[in-house]
């Protein structure tokens, strides 16, 4: 969990919408604007880990990116499951939907509240626009069938 006191977005606004409006995953830098691990959330194997803001590898934004769950080959690239293998397999391919970020267990409530607020209407939108025709008629037979 993050630390009690969170960044603030009101401080990173600018350099965090730059993040988001650029087609590349997004999570690690936002993982690093944020505070950072609770010292009582990390193993006790390190004196201090207060503030960690490294990634622990737990997969999580890989598993929720909806470019390598359309395209499960890409996934074979590799078997780790960090920022920087998603950064290798998405690349400019990120459909900036915000997933990863809010998946994230290091990154700030803060700062996925202001992507779920600010943003991620438009990445929903932009995620449809990349949908090829094949798969709207599968979501259309999907929504036809529920
Ligand atoms: S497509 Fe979404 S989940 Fe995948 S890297 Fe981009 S923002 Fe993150
Ligand atoms: S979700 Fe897990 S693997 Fe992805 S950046 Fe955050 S800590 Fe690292």
């Amino acid at each position: 969990m993050p630390l009690p006191q969170q960044t603030d977005v009101k401080n990173v606004e600018l350099v965090l919408d730059t993040v988001l409006n650029t087609q590349q995953p997004p999570v690690g830098r936002c993982r690093l604007l944020s505070s950072g691990f609770g010292h009582s959330h990390t193993f006790k194997d390190v004196p201090e880990l207060s503030g960690f803001k490294g990634c622990i590898g737990c997969g999580n934004c890989i598993d929720v990116c909806p470019v390598l769950a359309r395209e499960p080959q890409r996934r074979t690239r590799t078997e780790q499951r960090t920022s920087f293998a998603l950064e290798a397999l998405v690349a400019e391919d990120c459909d900036r939907c915000g997933n990863c970020v809010i998946a994230c267990p290091q990154v700030d409530t803060t700062i996925k509240h202001y992507v779920v607020n600010a943003h991620l209407v438009e990445g929903m939108a932009h995620l449809l626009e990349k949908a090829t025709s094949d798969e709207q008629l599968y979501y259309d037979l999907l929504l036809a069938a529920a």
